[in-house]
């Protein structure tokens, strides 16, 4: 038995104002309603005015996603009732829809086929109250979707959650769309089916998962519902499913006799959608390097093995930063070492708080440990403070009097000393036990704060050691 899974993927684009009008786009955190006019609200008479940015973010994407760009598209209503849609119906795209037969190719080298990319507006949204009633807000309600049709190529669940990862990321890097799946910035449902022959069986569609996670979880246990069915010798019954996060079931939403017919219409008040060769080739041109692209070239280029690159090119601004990185301090696997384990460690920590550290100070720490300049662990003191707060490298090394000591007479004082405070550790040495030297060394980088150039310091305690 064969898993067939094709996903539609509805992402939110970082525009400023909504789709049809210039309320702000930002509903969250925003006091309910607060982000509203005639045209959101769906009052009569209120026309739509279409927002350019919303649809050149709609060409990126679809240009990124290799799809073709009809000359025109048109926009179309969906009509249905329900309360977080005043209208009545919803603005989308139907026939004709602005980008149509793309691929996305998987970081397995898979090539799934995008079979459409539309424009469309967001509902508002209800909260339902305990008490038994429910309260309506609707300052998302006209803000800018793309939906991202593909092909049904995709043929496990773990494959459609790479799918999405890389949709994502694609997108982010763009910089249209956040790519948040638990605030509903990205979200996707899932059409499943399992095929016995080589005909395409009935499918199922979920909704509802909100983590790539739930993605790959709820198909899974889809799949195993239906090849259930099937061995029973019984039939799939086309349906919509939700996702149930805490029994981790889908659920019947709805069945086909229930399906919603949405007599789609062309949208009468909107214009159809011209974009001319000059507005294509203009997008085409601002697009950045992509994921793929970028991994590629840092393959060739750096010589990086496939978990750095993976790692540091997941997000743009970390990707790019690494770039500004190399361009100064040149040892690529040197400097990936130091970002996963020190930036990306402290971003991790604060994931809220801006990177304030440059990226050319960040090289000139990783210069400083090579110099011996300071040792590793004061590179890691410094990279954390000016992560922090911005200073330079030269202004936290000085202020903390972090440089390291690498002057011969401080660092024979400091042994001297040691030597002297530790004259059983010096008599087990004599006696032929070399495992003291690391507590000596220890003791002589104590003595000088942690300061001590580790290398110069071992060479001239091992000068005395053996010379005593
Ligand atoms: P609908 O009209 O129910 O929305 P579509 O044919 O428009 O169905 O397809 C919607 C999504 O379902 C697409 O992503 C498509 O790839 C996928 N799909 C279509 N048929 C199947 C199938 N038999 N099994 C799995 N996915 C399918
Ligand atoms: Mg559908
Ligand atoms: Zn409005």
């Amino acid at each position: 038995m064969r898993t067939v899974i094709g996903l539609e993927v509805h992402a939110q684009l970082l525009t400023k104002t909504k789709l049809f009008c210039s309320c702000s786009a930002e509903y969250f955190g925003a006091s309910p309603n607060a982000r509203t006019c005639p045209v959101c609200l769906g009052m009569p008479g209120a026309l739509p005015v279409l927002n350019e940015l919303a649809v050149e973010y709609a060409l990126k994407a679809a240009l990124a996603l290799h799809c073709e760009i009809p000359p025109r598209s048109i926009f179309a209503r969906k009509n249905y009732f329900y309360p977080d849609l005043p209208k009545g119906y919803q603005i989308s795209q139907y026939e004709e829809p602005l980008a149509v037969k793309g691929h996305l190719d998987l970081p397995t080298g898979k090539r799934i086929r995008i079979r459409r990319l539309h424009l469309e507006e967001d509902t508002g949204k209800l909260l339902h109250r305990p008490e038994g009633y429910s309260l309506v807000d609707l300052n998302r309600a006209g803000v800018p979707l793309m939906e991202i049709v593909s092909e049904p190529d995709l043929d496990s669940p773990e494959e459609a959650r790479l799918y999405v990862e890389e949709l994502r990321r694609i997108l982010r890097y763009l910089g249209v769309c956040s790519g948040d799946m638990e605030e509903g910035s990205l979200r996707c449902d899932a059409n499943v089916s399992v095929s016995v022959d080589d005909q395409l069986g009935t499918k199922t569609e979920i909704k509802n998962m909100n983590s790539f996670r739930a993605i790959e979880e709820a198909l899974k246990f889809e799949v195993a519902r239906q090849k259930a069915v099937l061995q029973k010798g019984e039939q799939i019954e086309q349906a919509t499913l939700t996702w149930n996060e805490i029994t981790e079931k889908t659920e019947l939403m709805r069945s086909k006799e229930e399906a919603e017919d949405y007599r789609y219409f062309p949208e009468p008040d909107l214009v159809p959608l011209q974009i001319e060769d000059a507005w294509r080739e203009k997008m085409t041109e601002s697009l950045p390097e992509l994921p793929a692209a970028k991994q590629a070239r840092w393959a060739h280029d750096y010589g990086l093995p496939a978990y750095d690159i993976s790692v540091l090119t997941d997000e743009r601004r970390i990707a790019e930063y690494f770039e500004e990185v190399v361009k100064i301090y040149n040892k690529p696997k040197d400097a990936s070492n130091w970002m996963m384990s020190e930036l990306l460690r402290l971003r991790k920590e604060a994931p809220t708080s801006a990177i304030k550290i440059a990226p050319k100070d960040f090289a000139h720490i990783l210069q400083m440990v090579e110099s011996g300049q300071i040792n590793r662990n004061t590179g890691k003191e410094v990279i954390a403070e000016a992560f922090q707060t911005g200073k330079t490298p030269e202004a936290i090394v000085q202020e903390k009097g972090l440089s390291q000591i690498a002057d011969e007479e401080t660092l024979l004082s400091a042994i001297d000393r040691v030597l002297a405070e530790n004259s059983k550790a010096v008599a087990d040495y004599k006696s032929g036990k070399e495992a003291v030297v690391g507590f000596l060394q220890g003791q002589v980088m104590r003595a000088t704060g942690g300061k001590a150039d580790p290398k110069k310091a071992r060479e001239l305690l091992m000068r005395k050691l053996t010379a005593l």
